[in-house]
């Protein structure tokens, strides 16, 4: 049987950064949109919208095996009433016990005493925003943390009984150098974390970083930069004995994200609050984007959904093929086409792909191949 999992979106933020496109919104912007929705007057609409679907899906016995607060910067809201949406989530659909709850923050967003309060509310992971420790970087990035927050941050989790901790990282930014990143890694390795995930820049549209570069100000982040920077950071983690399982993604053993896993393998999730994307039963769902449009469905008792699409076989093979080859257990060569399994043969033979695991009837990247895993998924789709 498929697991269930949930997706809880929190569109706030105390600024924005200057590379981010979420769908997130500081106080400011709201303001301006003309809408009432604030940090507080949003926790009852989420409780709303989790008992709607509960309602709507009253047949699903399934309970939740992970639960995810993403942003945005979940830790905006008070974290009590963090832990008010999580009680509201487990009375209506009840946990596995072995349930994972994560939630992302911002290290500037939260206190100690915050972390013990989500802690003893049932959060079991929790994942910060670190990034670079390098403040050129961060400069760049308009982020509003000093790095040293993040380990501080770090500490107070743990000592709260955190399981799992994780941090995210930006690699490659204009400005970055190999011994900015050093420093950001050095300091990785002194954090007492169980996860982590890196990211290479890329420039959104319709940022103020796409617009800086428009303007020339600032240089493109560059592949050949990123794809060396990609080996010291796998470098630095395997000597830490965090392991890849997903391209950008290491962890110690059994520190894996089992959350982002759950999207990995196509397995059906809910999506609650604006924007949120949901999984069911071979549907894809999204909800309206902005909170204003959002919270009136909500208030109104009806459904926040603004479309959805049933999966054909060739999106499923599609989805399954982009996302399974970039886990390290790899992809199972059957739900290649004849075309895709030529490619696959001649990536062996390139060197992108394991030849054992071939034999075996998987497709896995080598550490090569993790570089290339876009153009890949491209060719094995052929
Ligand atoms: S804190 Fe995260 S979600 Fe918020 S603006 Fe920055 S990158 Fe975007």
């Amino acid at each position: 049987m498929r697991t269930l999992s949930a997706y809880v979106h929190i569109p706030f933020c105390a600024s924005r950064c200057g590379y981010c496109d979420f769908n997130t919104y500081t106080a400011a912007e709201l303001q301006r949109d003309g809408t009432s929705i604030t940090s507080a007057t949003y926790p009852d609409r989420v409780i709303a919208e989790v008992n709607w679907l509960r309602h709507a899906n009253a047949t699903d016995d399934r309970a939740l095996s992970t639960v995810f607060f993403g942003g945005g910067t979940p830790t905006l809201i008070d974290s009590k009433e963090l832990v008010r949406i999580l009680h509201s989530l487990k009375s209506a659909y009840g946990f596995t016990d072995d349930a994972e709850i994560t939630t992302e923050a911002n290290p500037d967003s939260v206190s100690r005493q915050d972390l013990e309060i989500l802690r003893a509310g049932g959060f079991t992971r929790i994942s910060f925003g670190h990034q670079s420790s390098a403040k050129n970087v961060l400069a760049l990035l308009e982020r509003t943390h000093t790095p040293g927050k993040t380990w501080e941050a770090v500490s107070d989790a743990r000592s709260a009984g955190f399981e799992h901790v994780s941090v995210d990282l930006i690699y490659g930014s204009p400005g970055e150098t190999d011994a900015d990143l050093a420093e950001t890694l050095d300091q990785v390795s002194a954090a007492d974390i169980d996860h982590v995930s890196a990211y290479s820049l890329i420039v959104e549209p319709g940022t103020r970083l796409a617009a800086r570069v428009a303007r020339g100000e600032i240089p493109n982040p560059s592949d050949d930069v990123a794809a060396h920077r990609y080996e010291l950071i796998d470098e630095k983690l395997r000597s830490l004995e965090m392991t890849w399982y997903e391209v950008s993604n290491w962890s110690k053993p059994n520190g894996e994200c089992r959350h982002n896993i759950a999207y990995w393998k196509n397995q059906d999730w809910l999506g609650i609050g604006p924007g949120a994307h949901a999984h069911a039963n071979g549907t894809r769902s999204w909800n309206l984007k902005h909170p204003a449009a959002w919270a009136a469905k909500v208030d109104e008792g009806v459904s926040a959904i603004a479309d959805s699409e049933v999966l054909t076989q060739m999106d499923v093979n599609h989805e399954d093929i982009m996302l399974g080859l970039r886990l390290r257990e790899g992809l199972s060569l059957s739900v290649l086409g004849e075309a895709g399994l030529d490619q696959a043969r001649l990536a062996v033979t390139e060197g992108l792909l394991e030849p054992n695991s071939f034999a075996e009837g998987k497709a896995v990247l080598t550490f090569q191949g993790r570089l290339l895993a876009d153009g890949l998924v491209a060719r094995l789709w052929a």
